[in-house]
């Protein structure tokens, strides 16, 4: 019974929706705005003659601090222009020829379409009756995208925002799955019954020492610990060792623990190199462990009219990361995770009285996923299917990954570079400046050099540690990109580092006169 005073204010008139938002009243502005942006876009992309400015942040963020957000501007247009020069004067363009250095693409221009869709009918694909169709799009590319995998016909999953939710959620359920497991098999003579969070601290987890942090991060959210990831080492092509995994496994069991999930990674992030899934699979089976595939970058190679082999093995995995943001060209976010028995979704269900209560069940995503409101991100990929077509993806990615290997055969013959690892078996390229010195030095000559090809605005590579040294690595995404864009690229990077070692003699000799 209500005892205390009605605490709403007092009813307003009813109106149509302000003209501030997109509704009936302003359709046509509607039309108008995005004709606008996209014509301002298009002149942007047209023109962009580097992939970067290279600006620093103290260049960038006195004007982004001064911008009075209490104080709206004059109009759209004036925001626009504002946002001009504290952003798109400096953006990153994924879609310049000498963008070369982190997992980024250039995006598929139905899926660009697709996100102006989204973006205005702003579908939550939660419930039936928030999405309708969204849900029936979405669920059609996941079963598309299981039968691409393998996985058999109990198969499931849910878009995500990304490669490390779908881990976290691969890793969850695996987690889950395991506990279940421990608990079920648990008999009176072993004592008396744990829960299931005592059960916790005996998980473990098996990764290459090359697999994503996202995994590490996971044991942390998923309360098991840093710790409960056991490196697993890796071959010199930078794969997982099935008889190193086998010997874990087996350390693991004579220890009394758990093992909760292996963690194959179909396309290291560093390396490109692909853990041989079919061994890894038998291994894994043997142990009674989950099997989650990590194809955030590799999920390319299941369109491949060239590469597909790699994956061989991949249909036995219980659960797959697939990144479309990745090697399918998808604008940022685009992500599923897939599993092989939709029964292990169970353990991300909750019924809500206001959303999904459990009687009267029509099909939805949100029983799957950790998300409640999600983006209609499926509609980029449905509309890049449905427009380019699979075959075309497919060879997109093989063009970058043969990319890669003219490009480690040019590094591998010139005397100013030393490559860092062998040829990728996508689309990374890891290689060394020649003669920077020991250790302390290489670092700050590719640092530098790195730097200055950055600042000057002829490209942009990435940098990592190939076995503890400094490397430079380039991540070959942009099927539009050649051999002629990446050389000169490389030559002044080369020039960039020479200046850099000279520097450092004459300071050097500066130093001992
Ligand atoms: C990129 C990547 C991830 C993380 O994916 P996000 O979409 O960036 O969250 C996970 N695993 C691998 C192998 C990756 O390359």
């Amino acid at each position: 019974m209500l005892t205390s005073a009605d605490p709403r204010p007092a009813p307003a008139p009813p109106t149509r929706t302000p003209p501030a938002l997109l509704g009936r009243e302003s359709a046509a502005a509607y039309r108008g705005l995005i004709a606008e942006v996209a014509g301002r876009l298009a002149e942007r992309f047209a023109a962009a003659d580097r992939p970067w400015t290279g600006a620093a942040p103290a260049d960038l963020a006195p004007a982004v601090a001064a911008v009075d957000l209490d104080r709206p501007l004059a109009s759209f247009e004036d925001a626009f222009a504002e946002v001009g020069e504290l952003y798109l004067d400096d953006a990153v363009w994924f879609h310049h020829p000498a963008y070369l250095a982190h997992l980024n693409c250039p995006v598929a221009l139905p899926a660009v379409a697709a996100e102006t869709v989204l973006a205005a009918v702003n579908t939550s694909v939660d419930t039936w009756d928030q999405s309708a169709g969204g849900t029936l799009i979405e669920q059609r590319l996941i079963e598309w995208t299981a039968a691409r995998i393998g996985l058999g016909p109990d198969a499931d999953g849910v878009f995500t925002s990304g490669g490390t939710q779908s881990n976290l959620h691969a890793l969850l359920l695996a987690r889950d799955e395991a506990v279940e497991r421990v608990l079920r098999g648990h008999r009176p003579e072993d004592g008396p019954r744990p829960r299931g969070v005592e059960v916790l601290p005996r998980l473990r987890l098996f990764a290459s020492p090359h697999s994503h942090f996202s995994v590490v991060k996971a044991a942390r959210l998923l309360g098991l610990g840093e710790d409960a990831v056991v490196t697993v080492p890796a071959d010199d092509w930078f794969r997982m060792h099935p008889a190193a995994l086998d010997a874990a496994l087996e350390t693991c069991r004579e220890r009394g623990l758990v093992p909760a999930a292996v963690v194959a990674t179909a396309g290291t992030t560093d390396f490109g190199s692909v853990d041989p899934l079919g061994p890894i699979a038998e291994v894994a089976a043997a142990h009674g462990a989950w099997l989650h595939v990590d194809a955030a970058y590799g999920c390319g190679l299941l369109v491949s009219l060239e590469h597909r082999g790699l994956l061989d093995g991949i249909e036995q995995a219980d659960s797959v990361t697939v990144d479309y943001h990745k090697s399918f060209f998808q604008p940022v976010s685009s992500s599923a995770l897939l599993v092989r028995d939709r029964a292990s979704l169970r353990h991300v269900t909750h019924h809500a009285d206001y959303l999904n209560p459990a009687e009267g069940a029509v099909p939805n995503q949100v029983d799957k996923s950790l998300q409640t409101t999600r983006r209609f991100d499926a509609l980029k990929l449905w509309m890049t299917l449905r427009t380019l077509g699979p075959d075309a993806v497919g060879a997109m990615f093989d063009r970058v990954c043969a990319l890669a290997d003219q490009t480690w055969d040019w590094l591998a013959t010139d005397p100013r570079f030393e490559v860092a690892a062998p040829p990728s078996q996508l689309s990374t390229v890891l290689f060394r400046l020649a003669g920077a010195g020991g250790e302390e030095d290489a670092d700050e000559v590719h640092r530098r050099a790195r730097e200055a090809l950055a600042a000057s605005g002829a490209g942009m590579v990435a940098a990592t540690r190939v076995e503890g040294r400094i490397a430079l690595k380039l991540t070959l995404l942009n099927p539009g990109t050649g051999l002629s864009d990446i050389v000169p690229v490389l030559e002044a990077l080369a020039r960039h580092g020479k200046r850099a070692m000279e520097a450092d003699r004459r300071t050097a000799a500066e130093a001992a006169a």
